[in-house]
């Protein structure tokens, strides 16, 4: 045992039926939001974290050549192979396996979690490292695995911390953006054991010194993939600790999980997106370690896996594919658009009881799973357009949400109260005296002093039919004067 060797985590992550975490608890929305509102340390640490990321994005694209251009081809070279998808995957897994390497599809999570769990047993792995992955959230493995008598460890640093806190990721990119400092050095010293310290380089160096170990141990890594290549069969890994790198040549076996929508033509075209990804995310010209990975360790390597398995993901991927929000799976996971997000900024991640929060959570989780599974989440937004405006992809996803809120009418997913209320607005928006009359009537009955209000300027339940509009919202006061008003007086003053 080596010197350093710190206690291992026996039970690192949530598993289904086991709660240990308040983020564990998956709230109905409403109540998810409200708590997330009400505690003060989010708030701060959600604050800071959503403005600098914001700024030092802005700085990065700012100094990059041709960004705009970029990000057009970006979004040229995504939506091209989508729609030819079954050509490049084709053509990958062709040249992946002459590389050597072992390709497998998997319809559901479930298929994808037995493919993994059948390797492991196959090669008797006991010990796994893991790379930062959402795919990998998303088919939960760690408890399939857990169940299956394999250890995992989460090596990413952020995801290490969120594990021994038995916590779950809020942030696509940050996983612990959520939390502030005092919060990480307690799960440090209740679950490591180790000193108290808030300091940063000391936590990082615990961390390194209790994953080193792990490393020198494992039998099986599990990683994700940001980019494969059909050209080349390539798996293309981006990280910035290093970790990726060691999961994938110290076990014996490495497993990538990937969705269908991660392959793209050609190596070239990988220059363009790995300009975009980490100025988009981080504000980095490119993540710290880019990892191409061609297959197995060859006669003459020094290091590596003896096999490699990709396994490739489907679970809805082709339903939206097939539908008219295929522009949804250009996504490269960059999370720029929740920093931009003003909803994920106050709310954080944990609110939208999903594994992809924020503005591309709002999108992809409902077509992942169904649409009436997640109702709330495509009206999480004021479709302000922030999301479409910082995207290195160009999804228009306050286009794509309002055409999934006109799905969840036609699918009678919202109420029927909800129908009506709208109903009753269009009727009033369409015609010039009934929209007056409104107005007049609006102000009459939302002003008065004794309405219900959460601040002089909001009203939070509307009465009659209407009172739709007000169940996930709080309705501004009308002004003392409509725009119209004042627009025609200063008209007769001029
Ligand atoms: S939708 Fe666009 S901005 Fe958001 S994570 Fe995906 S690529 Fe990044």
């Amino acid at each position: 045992m080596s010197e350093h060797k710190l206690p291992i985590i026996q039970d690192p992550r949530p598993q289904a039926g086991r709660h240990t975490h308040d983020s564990d608890e998956r709230l109905p929305f409403p109540e998810g939001v409200a708590r997330a509102l009400a505690d003060e340390r989010l708030q701060a640490a959600l604050y800071k974290a959503t403005s600098a990321k914001r700024a030092v994005r802005a700085e990065a694209l700012s100094k990059l050549e041709h960004a705009a251009e970029l990000r057009d081809l970006a979004a040229t070279i995504k939506q091209h192979t989508l729609d030819h998808l079954d050509v490049y995957l084709e053509r990958f897994v062709d040249r992946f396996e002459a590389n050597g390497g072992h390709a497998h599809f998997a319809r559901t999570a479930e298929e994808a979690r037995q493919i993994i769990c059948d390797i492991a047993a196959k090669h008797q792995s006991r010990l796994c490292v893991k790379a930062k992955s959402m795919a990998t959230e998303e088919i939960e493995i760690n408890g399939a695995l857990q169940a299956a008598g394999v250890e995992v460890v989460e090596t990413d640093l952020g995801e290490f911390i969120v594990q021994i806190d038995h916590d779950r990721p809020s942030h696509i990119v940050t996983p612990i953006i959520h939390k502030d400092r005092r919060t990480i050095a307690e799960a440090f010293t209740r679950e490591l054991g180790t000193a108290y310290t808030e300091d940063p380089v000391e936590l990082t160096q615990l961390a390194r010194t209790h994953l080193r170990d792990i490393f020198r141990r494992c039998d099986l890594g599990i990683t994700g993939v940001n980019f494969a290549v059909a050209e080349t069969g390539t798996l293309c890994l981006c990280t910035n600790e290093g970790n990726g790198r060691l999961t994938v040549t110290r076990p014996r076996v490495h497993v990538a999980l990937m969705g269908i929508e991660k392959v793209i033509p050609r190596l070239m075209d990988l220059s363009v997106f790995l300009k975009l990804l980490a100025r988009s995310g981080t504000g980095q010209p490119m993540t710290c370690y880019t990892s191409m990975i061609h297959g197995p360790r060859q006669a003459d390597d020094l290091d590596g896996p003896e096999e490699v398995h990709v396994v490739i993901l489907d679970a809805g991927r082709s339903d939206i594919l097939a539908s008219e929000h295929r522009a949804g799976l250009r996504c490269i996971r960059c999370g720029a658009c929740l920093n931009a997000c003003p909803v994920f900024s106050k709310i954080g991640g944990h609110a939208y009881g999903s594994v992809y929060p924020g503005p591309i959570g709002k999108l992809i989780t409902p077509l992942l799973a169904e649409v009436e599974a997640y109702d709330d989440l495509p009206q999480v937004s004021s479709l302000c357009g922030l999301c479409r405006e910082v995207c290195p992809v160009g999804i228009d996803i306050p286009g794509l949400l309002v055409r999934l809120r006109r799905d969840q009418v036609s699918q009678r997913v919202v109420t029927r109260g909800h129908r009506l209320g709208f109903r009753v607005a269009t009727f009033l928006l369409n015609g010039r005296l009934r929209y007056q009359a409104a107005q007049w009537f609006a102000r009459l009955a939302l002003r008065p002093p004794w309405r219900r209000a959460r601040s002089a300027n909001y009203v939070e339940r509307v009465p009659g039919p209407l009172h739709t509009l007000t169940d996930r919202r709080d309705l501004r006061v009308p002004a003392k004067k409509s725009f119209r008003t004042i627009w025609e007086e200063g008209l007769e003053h001029e």
